[in-house]
């Protein structure tokens, strides 16, 4: 355990500083990464495909982007901490007044030492994030500042990531995670690592099913990959979505729209018998893609299994959501409970009797004493009335 855990610090360390987001570099170089770990194919879904009631926009590229006083020196920098631009910021190159560029600069709500996490992908917009601190110390409201946003938004393509495991069985299961966060650890760094190092164990095991493991941007990754493989995906058995994994809070589990559904019992098993105290959270139509999968058109009973999952820890979408944040040892609690789970979910065979009409004959098979008639049961005699 001590070399796996090794290895998460090792791919953390690597991973988290590229700027993934909806589309883009970023988000190809962390799967060129991550298949390292285990093969990935990658599939690029062009700028302008329609997916049911979504479009994919353009590519979006940054080369830099940053914010000076009139002294020249740098106040605010994309290249020390990709949050501090908005994701999907149009170009600007500018130089303004306070009062013009106040309403591009976002804070965190409650935390004043923390950059917030925004995006704006299909509002054409630009956009700083800065925690409070700097905006009071660094900014004053008579100063006039150079605004540099070299981007780029051009025709390209969303990118999505494949592993395919097949099984005994033509059946099949979902594991899917998110690529298009920055640099946040445990929303969703943690959920990439830990569902590149189940497909790789996975891969080892023999399996009953098979399993589809896939690393799509939120939403609209998701639904492009459900649009291009609508077939095999409505015919799911199940799916897990991968999230907030790398936590040092308690664990807890959000349960699929069927709460009687098999999936929920197996999670509350695997969690049970791995002595963790968990949190339940019901269904609900927030979260991430088992909003997806869960929809009318697909309806696949969807579970996630976390720590510190979204909107229940204060770090959520900003810098503190960090590499202090996210730990090795965390990162491997959960991959334990979610290998746990799969080993139960490949268990899940139903049996189907081939000759249905009445009952089989036990005779025949030496199941049956060769004197029937007795006082019992099955033929045997009773041995006592009490
Ligand atoms: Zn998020």
């Amino acid at each position: 355990m001590k070399k796996l855990s090794e290895e998460i610090a090792h791919y953390l360390q690597r991973l988290f500083p590229l700027n993934r987001s909806l589309t883009g570099e970023g988000n190809r170089e962390t799967l060129r990464i991550i298949s390292e770990i285990a093969p990935v194919r990658l599939f690029e879904y062009p700028s302008g495909s329609r997916i049911y009631d979504w479009m994919i926009p353009d590519e979006w590229h940054v080369r830099e982007a940053w914010i000076k006083d009139s002294s020249g020196r740098i106040l605010v920098d994309f290249l020390r901490n990709n949050l501090h631009l908005m994701g999907y910021s149009v170009p600007v190159r500018r130089t303004m007044s306070f009062a013009e560029l106040r309403p591009h600069l976002h804070v965190h709500p409650f935390l004043k030492d923390a950059i917030p996490y925004h995006t704006s992908y299909f509002k054409k917009q630009w956009g700083f994030c800065l925690s409070t601190e700097q905006l009071e110390s660094l900014f004053s409201p008579e100063g006039i500042y150079e605004v540099c946003v070299d981007s780029e938004l051009k025709p390209g393509s969303l990118t999505v990531g494949e592993i395919l495991l097949p099984g005994t069985s033509q059946k099949e299961y979902l594991v899917s995670t998110y690529i298009c966060h920055p640099s946040l650890a445990n929303d969703n760094l943690s959920g990439i690592l830990l569902t590149a190092l189940l497909a790789r164990e996975w891969a080892t095991r023999k399996r009953n099913f098979g399993y589809r493991f896939i690393f799509v941007p939120e939403t609209l990754g998701a639904l492009a990959y459900c649009a291009n493989n609508e077939a095999a995906v409505k015919d799911l058995m199940g799916a897990l979505v991968v999230t907030g994994v790398g936590g040092p809070g308690s664990f807890s589990y959000k349960q699929s729209f069927q709460k009687e559904h098999f999936l929920n019992g197996m999670v509350e098993d695997t969690l049970n018998e791995l002595h963790r105290a968990f949190l339940t959270y019901p269904f609900d139509i927030h979260g991430s893609d088992e909003r997806q999968y869960s929809s009318p058109g697909f309806r696949i009973n969807t579970v996630t299994i976390s720590r510190d999952r979204y909107y229940e820890y204060p770090e959520y979408h900003s810098s503190l959501d960090n590499l202090e944040f996210v730990r090795p040892e965390y990162l491997l609690s959960c991959y334990e409970a979610y290998l746990r789970l799969l080993e139960k979910m490949d268990q899940n065979l139903v049996f189907i009797r081939t000759e249905p009409h009445g009952e089989p004959r036990l005779g025949a098979r030496g199941l049956y004493p060769e004197t029937g008639g007795g006082s019992g049961p099955n033929g045997m005699e009773r041995v006592s009335w009490t």
